[in-house]
């Protein structure tokens, strides 16, 4: 799609989108897009309402996530329940084995933990990498993203453009809070990584995200030895509000 094309489309979007309920906006972009959208899944909570969401309304989603190889044994679990209950396969992309194989033996196994530069490397290798592959030739995707999830979150809208993965960014519970989206899950019996019940509210790769306490913020358990306006793997690069 040219950014021209695009940026018409984006604006008509935008303008239908207003006061759209999250399954009202992905039907909206389904229609204008032809079914060519994209959810790209983490099993994090939201994704897993989204896909949900998708279902009960019968939207066409393709599905597809990370495995960056360091994943929870609880994440393999809600993957393989979510494929089950709702029929779907979930393609999985990896990272490029040469690479991969470079970075390790350059910055040790958990080198990530070394620096910001080592970090950002390795979320590069094994996520960024992978998902530009997987969204390539993709009109638009769908995110989980929220705008009380983080700092670096606060400006997220139902309807972007992606000038990194150049291609449409749908964002359906953009608005939403935490508390809608566990209202939503037990209403509707969604599965969820259990992880979620053991105090991890967002949850990546193992070696990165810890437990939280009750006093500490959503994204406190990612990268706890950053500062919070670092703290992204680069997949959802924004401006700062
Ligand atoms: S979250 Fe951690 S282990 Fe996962 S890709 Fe990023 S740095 Fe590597």
């Amino acid at each position: 799609m040219s950014p021209e094309y695009s940026q018409i489309i984006i604006e008509q979007l935008k303008s239908d989108a207003v006061n759209k309920t999250a399954g009202e906006l992905l039907k909206l972009v389904a229609q204008y897009l032809e079914n060519e959208v994209v959810i790209a899944t983490s099993f994090g909570v939201e994704d897993q309402v989204i896909l949900d969401i998708a279902t009960r309304n019968q939207i066409q989603l393709k599905a597809i996530t990370l495995d960056t190889g360091r994943l929870f044994p609880e994440t393999y679990e809600v993957w393989d329940r979510t494929e089950k209950q709702y029929n779907l396969q979930i393609k999985a992309y990896y990272p490029q084995s040469k690479d991969l194989e470079e970075l390790v033996n350059k910055q040790g196994i958990n080198g990530f933990r070394n620096g910001i530069d080592q970090r950002k490397a390795c979320c590069s290798i094994r996520k960024l990498e992978p998902l530009s592959r997987a969204l390539s030739n993709q009109r638009a995707w769908v995110c989980g993203l929220r705008q009380d999830q983080a700092i670096t979150r606060a400006n997220v809208e139902p309807i972007e453009w992606d000038a990194q993965f150049k291609l449409i960014k749908v964002n359906p519970l953009y608005n939403w809070s935490e508390e809608d989206v566990w209202r939503y899950v037990k209403a509707y019996d969604v599965p969820y990584n259990t992880l979620h019940d053991q105090g991890y509210p967002s949850i990546g790769c193992a070696g990165c995200t810890r437990a939280i306490t009750k006093v500490q913020t959503l994204r406190d358990g990612r990268w706890w030895w950053e500062s919070p306006e670092s703290k992204e793997c680069g997949l959802h690069n924004r401006p700062r509000v």
